[in-house]
């Protein structure tokens, strides 16, 4: 293959022909990442710029790559999805291999991959969400923001999620930026959201969204809110849609200005200017109203969520502890938005319980029943799994925006790099990589005719792209039927 790609280099000159028996004499460096997100695409960017001879699958449960670019980015975000282009890139390298609808537990074990790859990075990512574990938590209208999330970004097996919309109030448990997204979508209006690629369907049901108030509730104070500057200001301005604070949890918050650091700084200034501005005017279609200091013990409700119940809290070092009181408020539709945890694929590999995710350091896998912590082991072959590697939200648990995920792939590519350099990883015998058998599976030519019927659908609505959303329609299309 080699040879056809590039046939001029074999007879142009004697060095070139040196150098071509020589790249051809040494083994193949061959490195399978699990996961084409992120952290997949950004470790293989790395790893073809500084590990010479190396060749990479990128290996995908799904038929189409990109993973929270495509399925979490909230769809009035596209700019944030322009990072597809350098993944596009990075895919059409020639010694990249994409091999999309194979599952990593399912479809084949880390050990069968060990044996196939001289090293295999894990990069597969967060895909459950953070349970409260109060009464009542998976009562009727009770749902957590992934699945809203995968609902409207059209993740395959969500299509028929159907959050009910039909009441006037949605309680968003959480402050984070994921908690901030379902808000301005809910908020949002249809209008503008029709030009996005949001899914046909999501956009028909809120289109008959009799959601007006969006209540945001955290458990700690506006100082410690986990939303940023940027998302705020878009709540603060959308349009037909009034913020309202309550004062009484800005107490003491303008005096510990001067103390902050810039951002946190910044953003409280955002909230103070945006409470001293608020009116008592009714004269907006949506209310958004962000809560602090209470923490959800109890979901109200018979069949179905009417109310949530809260402890009042107040802040002890920085972190929320309960008081006697309570308060108790009202609510049609609950989404739980605390965060995602990563899930153990695969028995052979030790995966941390505790924190949800790969057990690790600095993206190397423990071994076995070894945790971070274990300082008695200095050897590194008797401290971590030989050839095996985590990074993004498997590795670093669920948090962390696009540019901290890369900033963490990038590193864990350059230990990948190192280790190669340093004859930690031997690429001493051949290594034939995945061959797969009665299965199909997804190339990158096959993401691309999935790609441009998504294009020419998404053109006759006037919108970027409209998803598909069956697994088994993308199959038929990557195979050109
Ligand atoms: P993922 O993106 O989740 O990729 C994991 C990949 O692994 C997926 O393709 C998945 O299909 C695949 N996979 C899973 N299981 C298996 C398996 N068993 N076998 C094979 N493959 C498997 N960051 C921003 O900078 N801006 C934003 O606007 C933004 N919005 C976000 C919105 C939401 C709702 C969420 C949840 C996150 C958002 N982020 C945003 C954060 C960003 O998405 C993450 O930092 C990033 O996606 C993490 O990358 P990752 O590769 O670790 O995981
Ligand atoms: P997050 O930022 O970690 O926020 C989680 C929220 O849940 C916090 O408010 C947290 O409060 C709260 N929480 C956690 N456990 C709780 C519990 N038991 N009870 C009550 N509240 C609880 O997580 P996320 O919103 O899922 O976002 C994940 C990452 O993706 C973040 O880094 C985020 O910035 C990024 N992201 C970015 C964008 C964007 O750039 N536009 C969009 C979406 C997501 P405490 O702070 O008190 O723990």
């Amino acid at each position: 293959m080699l040879l056809n790609s590039n046939p001029l280099r074999f007879i142009k000159t004697g060095s070139s022909l040196y150098r071509f028996a020589r790249s051809f004499s040494t083994v193949q460096k061959r490195i399978c990442i699990v996961g084409a997100g992120p952290a997949g695409f950004y470790a293989a960017q790395y790893i073809l710029k500084h590990l010479d001879n190396s060749q990479i699958d990128i290996v995908d449960k799904l038929p189409v790559p990109f993973g929270l670019v495509r399925f979490g980015v909230a769809p009035d975000h596209p700019e944030v999805k322009n990072v597809i282009n350098t993944f596009t890139k990075t895919a059409e390298n020639g010694r990249v291999r994409f091999m999309g609808n194979l599952s990593l537990g399912k479809d084949f074990t880390v050990e069968e991959l060990r044996n196939k790859y001289h090293a295999v990075l894990l990069t597969y990512g967060a895909e459950k969400d953070r349970q409260l574990n109060i009464p009542n938590e998976t009562m009727r209208n009770v749902i957590s923001a992934r699945e809203f999330v995968a609902w409207y970004n059209g993740l395959p097996g969500f299509e028929n999620f159907r959050p009910d919309l039909s009441g006037s109030t949605l309680t968003i448990l959480g402050q984070g930026n994921v908690a901030v997204d379902v808000a301005r979508i809910v908020l949002s209006s249809v209008d503008d959201l029709k030009k996005t690629d949001i899914t046909e369907y999501a956009l028909e049901a809120l289109s008959q969204s009799k959601i007006k108030n969006v209540l945001l509730v955290g458990r700690r104070g506006p100082l410690q809110a986990a939303f940023t500057i940027k998302e705020l200001r878009e709540m603060l301005k959308l349009p037909n849609c009034k913020t309202t604070w309550r004062e009484e949890d800005f107490q003491n918050v303008a005096e510990s200005i001067p103390a902050l650091q810039r951002p946190k700084k910044r953003i409280t200034e955002l909230m103070l200017k945006s409470l001293s501005e608020q009116s008592t005017s009714t004269g907006s279609v949506g209310s958004f109203l962000p809560i602090f200091y209470r923490s959800p013990v109890n979901v109200i409700g018979n069949d179905c969520v009417e109310a949530i119940e809260y402890t009042i809290n107040k802040l002890v070092d920085n972190k929320a502890v309960s008081t006697d009181e309570k308060e108790t408020i009202g609510t049609d539709l609950v989404c739980r938005s605390i965060g995602y945890v990563s899930t153990n694929v695969d028995k052979d590999v030790n995966f941390d319980d505790r924190k949800g995710c790969i057990a690790n350091v600095a993206g190397r896998v423990l071994k076995k029943a070894l945790t971070g912590s274990d300082s008695t082991i200095d050897d590194i072959e008797d401290k971590y799994e030989k050839g095996l590697y985590a990074s993004g939200w498997l590795a670093t648990g669920p948090t962390g925006v696009i540019l901290s995920t890369m900033n963490n792939s990038f590193g864990v590519a350059d230990l990948i790099c190192k280790d190669f350099q340093n004859n930690v990883i031997r690429a001493t015998e051949v290594k034939p990589g995945l061959q797969v058998i009665g299965h199909q599976v997804v190339s990158w030519n096959g993401w691309k005719a999935i790609d441009q019927e998504e294009c020419r659908r998404g053109t006759e609505k006037g919108k970027p792209r409209e998803k598909i959303v069956s697994l088994e329609e993308m199959l038929r299309i990557a195979d050109g039927k």
